[in-house]
């Protein structure tokens, strides 16, 4: 059998609602799809699956239709504050920003943090920085807004959504978006990646998941690579990502039971509202989710590209 490769990615977790028609639906099925495709020419070359979770979770943030980079959900000042962060299996070394704005790509921050080999993770004002001293573009002020954020959030307003944070929502609808992406290359090396614009009308400061490792992103060769969305306060409590690798490593499980393990932790003990994709070091791959959906797509040992809420 010829050398293969495996990804997965996905763009949030959530009810969905604004999906109502075959036609919403297709636009986010496409944007997964092309998405998985520059994925895969870069895994079909020998390319690793850093660089392809890197890209993919780029190219996601550079679609508006998902809460990452462009098109991320707003804070309680109307702000754009992003989380992003990045980890390679091969040597468990890890990049990760919080708090950051005015980037179109938190991603590739995230990714220079992880090479400066100097610290895990910088926020704020000092990751902004840490951008500047490496010279990455900042958006215009404003540039990252969309209008459709900006209704959500008055929405959001409307409904007192800031007192309630999450817990009188049922669906996280609103918050949907996040994106995220795991992968499998071809020398058997496992990468993860994941980034956000966080939760609709959040706290300014307010940091979830995403940037957390073992919490929203997670990679060891040794066992498999996870990303996770949804509520970023149930999933750190969990430490969803990291438990999953866990159950893979002690109870020698490959990613779907894994995943199920996870998901039953998640649920049982949080109560846990999010999802998680995950490709384990023989490159399966598993999708779990608590909420009523989860847009994601995979390509499992180089098959067909796949696409499903
Ligand atoms: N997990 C993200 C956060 O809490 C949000 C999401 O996944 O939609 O910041």
């Amino acid at each position: 059998m010829g050398k293969s490769f495996s990804l997965m990615i996905h763009g949030g977790a959530g009810a969905f609602e604004q999906v109502r028609s075959d036609e919403d639906a297709v636009r986010y099925h496409d944007s997964i799809r092309t998405i998985l495709d520059e994925g895969r020419k870069i895994l079909a070359r020998a390319g690793s699956a850093l660089a392809a979770v890197e890209t993919c979770a780029k190219l996601l943030e550079d679609d508006p239709l998902f809460n990452a980079g462009v098109g991320s959900v707003l804070n309680e000042d109307g702000k754009v504050e992003m989380d992003a962060a990045i980890m390679d299996g091969t040597n468990l070394e890890a990049g990760a920003v919080a708090g950051v704005y005015d980037l179109a790509n938190p991603i590739q921050l995230a990714r220079l943090v992880m090479a400066r080999k100097e610290h895990v993770m910088l926020t704020g004002e000092g990751a902004m920085r840490f951008a500047d001293e490496c010279d990455l573009a900042r958006s215009p002020p404003g540039r990252l807004i969309t209008e459709g954020r900006l209704q959500q959030l008055q929405r959001a307003r409307g409904v007192d959504r800031l007192a309630l944070d999450h817990d009188a929502v049922d669906a996280p609808d609103d918050e949907a978006g996040t994106v995220g992406a795991a992968a499998w290359d071809v020398n058997g090396n496992l990468a993860a990646a994941t980034s956000t614009g966080g939760v609709v009308g959040k706290r300014r400061g307010r940091v979830g998941d995403t940037p957390i490792i073992g919490a929203g992103v997670f990679a060891d060769n040794e066992t498999c690579a996870a990303s996770a969305t949804g509520y970023g306060e149930d999933i750190m409590r969990a430490v969803l990502c990291k438990s999953i690798a866990d159950f893979v490593q002690l109870r020698g499980l490959t990613a779907a039971p894994a995943v199920r393990a996870g998901i039953d932790y998640f649920e049982r003990r949080v109560n846990g509202r999010g999802g998680v994709i995950v490709v384990d070091r023989h490159g399966n791959c598993a999708s779990g989710f608590t909420t009523g959906k989860m847009i994601h797509g995979w390509i499992e040992r180089g098959g067909p590209s796949k696409s499903r809420f």
